[in-house]
């Protein structure tokens, strides 16, 4: 699969810790967003729950190593392979977004690493709440929710987008996730993901 394909453009992720929490009105977080400028007030959307940063996005989202070439406007019309917001819909089934370059997991009690959960994941992708990832070293179980994916994947019914972020190449300032906790009453978390499991 060619990376450069729409579907597997990486992504950060920002989404509500909470297990299954989703709004089906989303303008209030986008309001907020325009207000504190991370999502541009003037140019608008362009395309359906997509959004051109604003003047302050780089406030709030901090950039690690030698600064990348940002590209903030599409090459042509339609295209969506440069950096800028999505604003998901709530999905009634939450989906699996995870990292193509590696997934890690770690045991939510004793915190080992647990292996193979990918392999996992895909078996029982029909009905991931009732998963359970065993750990080798306690042998405690855990489920999709409580494992601790280490920004590598989530399980999630909603999400807030920045297109063309790779894995830990930038990470949400905590003022941004306080921002969203502030403003939907419940905490946000963050991951990295080009891939969605169907
Ligand atoms: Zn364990």
């Amino acid at each position: 699969m060619s990376l450069m394909s729409i579907d597997s453009v990486f992504k950060l992720l920002l989404y509500p810790k909470e297990a299954y929490r989703s709004f089906s009105d989303t303008q209030f977080i986008v309001d907020a967003l325009q207000d504190i400028e991370f999502i541009c007030k003037t140019k608008g959307i362009f395309e359906r729950n997509h959004y051109h940063i604003g003047d302050k996005f780089f406030d709030y989202v901090t950039f690690l190593g030698c600064s990348p070439a940002f590209k903030t406007e599409p090459d042509q019309t339609g295209a969506l392979d440069f950096l800028h917001i999505e604003m998901s819909e709530s999905t009634e089934k939450a989906n699996f977004h995870y990292n193509s370059l590696g997934v890690q997991a770690r045991c939510f009690q004793c915190k080992s690493k647990l292996n193979n959960v990918l392999d996992k994941v895909m078996a029982d992708k029909a009905d991931l709440k009732k998963t359970q990832f065993s750990c080798a070293k306690c042998e405690v179980n855990s489920d999709i929710l409580n494992i601790n994916w280490r920004n590598t994947a989530c399980f999630v019914n909603q999400f807030i987008a920045i297109h063309q972020v790779f894995p830990h190449e930038a990470i949400p300032n905590e003022s941004l996730l306080l921002l969203l906790q502030d403003v939907t009453n419940t905490p946000w978390h963050y991951s990295y993901a080009d891939l969605i499991l169907t």
